[in-house]
């Protein structure tokens, strides 16, 4: 984005930037601002997508690689390391290495044999495990046994030995109290175990997408599907799937088995690592005022992406494009002549995609005191769009108009914002730990995108970012975190 001439002259005689005190040279600002390049922004988000880290699955070899290279960048921008002399804060992260695409086929009686394909039809379980599983179908909507809840999907049904369809999600959806006492059953660990403590063989879970958030069990092989197959599995057996999917709200378990001649197979081929570690990357700048430096503000975004399953999945909006932007605005900071008074801590979490594992720790084990924490903003998916939205960003004016001033004076993007809202459901981003914890949170992402979001999808390449938004993403950060750095009113 670049600034017209006579507007720039206007900034020079009447700034007035929220946060800075009147000395403040408005020239070694903008030097700094100026500085920020899409350029380089989109060429750190191109080698965190490379084919050489594999889609950055989290505890992986290739993801700890990534980690030493974003650690690297900190170093050469001489951000210092932030956990006791080092740049990673590790904790355990299981994880499978998926080797291929697996195969998933389906045979109706006097039928030919389907064979659906990747990535179209299907796509592996990030978690299953290694082998073939065939057998007859029962449905079991969300697959939940929830006795205090006077529901069970599998109350109807007998599924040892066969092959469960399941949909993610709860039977209840609105968010207040009574969500609450539903959510322990959200989890797709939960379902996946519930599924075999019932005595089920393989799963087919209804939504295509990749999922490093599941759980690896023992013999039991899986699959994510494209709905047109439930549809199609249900019209063999002579049932409506969208009707049955319309009445999945109504409180009672939908459960059947289908047509008994109606088999599926799938197979897959992985290697569980139940005792691997994964890390956070974490560097500091120390605020330069001996008293504000023992306040932090995080800038937080995941590094870890959904790995590879058969095909590299490169993550790239989800989330290369946060710690990308993180990484422009850190060299921005670094190189800042207006200085920071309080201190500025970047994380980029490892384990978010296989259940937010970095922030938990980080939350656990903090690097700063939390009552410390001004505030923490978190980056998930910020470089495809025209605008910006900040969640939870009108519950604390105070903050958020570093932002908002930041955006009317230098950038010109739609900037929107919500209040926060307690969430009853299952936590969903890093910033939910961050929240929980009672530290002001903010969170940072795109809207109006531009290219389609493959969301979870080995589509989700670098051709998808818009780096202008990278750039301003990168500019967004640095004018505000400095802004509240360097407020003495808060
Ligand atoms: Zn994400």
């Amino acid at each position: 984005m670049h600034l017209k001439k006579p507007f720039l002259l206007l900034l020079f005689t009447a700034f007035h930037f929220a946060g800075f005190t009147q000395e403040t040279k408005p020239n070694k600002l903008l030097n700094t601002f100026h500085s920020i390049s899409s350029h380089e922004i989109l060429e750190f988000a191109e080698e965190l997508s490379d084919e050489k880290y594999k889609g950055r699955l989290s505890g992986s070899p290739e993801y700890l690689q990534a980690a030493r290279w974003c650690a690297g960048k900190f170093e050469d921008l001489g951000i210092l390391p932030a956990s006791n002399g080092s740049y990673f804060q590790y904790f355990p992260n299981a994880y499978s290495e998926v080797y291929s695409t697996g195969s998933f086929s389906y045979t109706a009686k006097g039928n030919k044999k389907i064979n659906y394909t990747f990535p179209e039809d299907y796509f592996p379980g990030s978690n299953s495990a290694s082998g073939t599983v065939s057998g007859e179908l029962v449905y079991v909507g969300f697959g939940i046994t929830a006795p205090e809840l006077e529901y069970d999907d599998y109350e109807n049904v007998d599924v040892k030995g066969k092959i469960v369809i399941m949909e993610s999600g709860t039977p209840y959806t609105k968010n207040d109290s009574i969500l609450e006492k539903w959510t322990p059953y959200a989890y797709h660990h939960y379902k996946l175990r519930n599924a075999v403590k019932q005595g089920a063989a393989g799963l087919l879970y209804v939504g295509k997408l990749a999922n490093p958030n599941t759980v690896h069990l023992e013999n039991f092989v899986y699959v994510h599907i494209d709905e047109k197959v439930a549809e199609q599995l249900f019209t063999d057996s002579g049932k409506n799937y969208s009707e049955v999917k319309k009445s999945l709200g109504e409180m009672k378990p939908v459960s059947f088995a289908l047509n008994p001649n109606q088999v599926v197979n799938i197979s897959a081929e992985t290697k569980h690592f139940p005792d691997a570690e994964s890390c956070n990357v974490v560097g500091m700048i120390e605020g330069v005022d001996p008293v504000l430096k023992n306040e932090v503000i995080i800038i937080g975004g995941h590094l870890d992406g959904q790995g590879y399953l058969g095909e590299v999945f490169p993550s790239a909006l989800d989330n290369a494009s946060g710690v990308a932007d993180i990484l422009g605005a850190a060299k921005a900071l670094a190189k800042s002549e207006i200085r920071s008074k309080r201190s500025v801590l970047f994380i980029l979490f490892g384990g978010e995609e296989c259940g937010l594992y970095g922030s938990t720790h980080y939350v656990k084990d903090p690097l700063f005191p939390i009552e410390k924490t001004v505030m923490m903003i978190n980056l998930d998916m910020v470089g495809n769009g025209t605008g910006f939205f900040v969640s939870n960003g009108k519950s604390f004016p105070e903050l958020f108009d570093h932002f908002e001033t930041a955006n009317e004076k230098f950038l010109h993007r739609e900037l929107a914002a919500s209040e926060q809202r307690k969430n009853f459901g299952r936590p969903r981003s890093d910033a939910s730990l961050f929240e929980n914890a009672g530290i002001n949170t903010f969170l940072l992402w795109t809207r109006n995108s531009v290219f389609p979001v493959y969301y979870h999808h080995p589509l989700d390449k670098t051709d998808v970012l818009t780096p202008e938004i990278m750039e301003d993403a990168a500019k967004l950060l640095y004018l505000g975190v400095l802004g509240v750095a360097n407020d003495e009113s808060l």
